[in-house]
């Protein structure tokens, strides 16, 4: 049982009962410190299936990592590479949603953001003409992908970091359950799988965090479903004059986006979609994540503006509450 902690209570309440078994284990991937907790029989084997599943996408996924489907893939000389199916997918559904979102999700950014250097962690403020200059290399309808086959032309690089958690986490989730865990919480730095509702049957509660602050800005309660949340706060680097460059980029720039939001938290059933909406509507600000709210019904979304306001869709508007002491306002939109 090494990397677990294994918490027994006894007692005959039925929710002490459900609380008999409660494995948590932690790691730490895709640059993220990760921490899975599940309840009941077969908790221990299915985190430790779910813990390997992880471990082996960041491999797959990796876009430092030499031995990466996703390096490979992107020094290949415009050669095409075979990938396996976990990789075709995650760069299949990766086009797919740069294509519904045009502009503001770009698959191919990462020469870019290697320019400043967010992968490395040698952070630097690349200029104007050699943001231009790798501009002309960021296309994502230049990738294909056949089946399995996937193509990027010679001096293009793929960089899946907007989606890859997500769609880890939904992975993840799959094996809990095939496993038979009926309640489980994944932590994935900022993508959170709530699977099921908590052993007594009552909502998983979910703290949002307060952009730039240690605290909470409020407690969201869920049951099945993806929380994922972007924000500069994140990771950034800030210059010696106290300007602050944060990961998350405008690919119409190559500059970081700012587009009037401190942070935005999608709410929804699958971790993909919502990792690649929070990272989407981060770059395209309040006005136009509306109006894509308003065009697809698919998801609930929580926005910090950059003057402290609090935007809310009314799916969750019942379910979250500021923390006390807090001064936001919060507006609810309604269809
Ligand atoms: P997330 O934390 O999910 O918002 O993803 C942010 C990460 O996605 C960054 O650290 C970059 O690796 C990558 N990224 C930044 N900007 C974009 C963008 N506009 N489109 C796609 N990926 C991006
Ligand atoms: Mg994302």
């Amino acid at each position: 049982m090494t990397g677990f902690l294994m918490l027994f209570t006894f007692g005959c309440s039925s929710y002490q009962e459900a609380e008999q078994l409660r494995v948590e284990t932690s790691l730490f991937a895709m640059n993220t410190y990760m921490t899975f907790t599940a309840y009941g029989e077969n908790s221990e084997a299915a985190l430790e299936s779910a813990k390997q599943k992880i471990k082996e996408l960041e491999s797959l996924w990796s876009v430092t990592d030499e031995d990466s489907e996703i390096y490979q893939a992107n020094y290949s000389s415009g050669q095409f590479v075979q990938m396996s199916a976990d990789t075709a997918a995650l760069v299949s559904f990766a086009l797919e949603m740069a294509r519904k979102i045009e502009g503001a999700l770009e698959p191919t950014l990462y020469p870019v953001l290697r320019a400043w250097g967010f992968t490395t962690e040698q952070k630097q403020v690349p200029s104007q003409e050699e943001l231009d200059q790798l501009l002309s290399l960021v296309d994502y309808s230049q990738i294909s992908l056949q089946g399995n086959r996937l193509t990027v032309p010679d001096g293009m690089e793929l960089d899946l970091g907007a989606v890859g958690k997500g769609y880890a986490a939904d992975l993840a989730t799959e094996i809990l359950r095939e496993q038979g865990i009926e309640s489980a919480l994944l932590s994935l730095g900022g993508n959170i799988q709530a699977v099921g509702s908590r052993p007594d049957g009552t909502d998983w509660r979910i703290g949002i965090h307060a952009p730039w602050e240690k605290e909470n800005l409020g407690v969201l309660q869920v049951r099945d479903a993806a929380v994922v949340t972007s924000g500069g706060y994140e990771n950034y680097s800030e210059d010696t004059q106290g300007n602050i460059y944060w990961h998350i980029i405008d690919p119409s720039t190559g500059f970081p986006a700012h587009s009037g939001l401190q942070s935005v938290t999608i709410i929804g059933t699958d971790g993909k979609t919502c990792d690649a909406l929070s990272t989407a509507l981060f770059v395209m600000g309040p006005e136009k994540a509306e109006k894509y709210w308003r065009k697809t019904s698919s998801f609930d979304m929580l926005l910090v503006t950059e003057d402290n306001e609090v935007i809310l869709t009314e799916g969750i508007a019942d379910s979250f509450v500021l923390s006390d002491g807090r001064d936001e306002t919060v507006r609810v939109l309604k269809r």
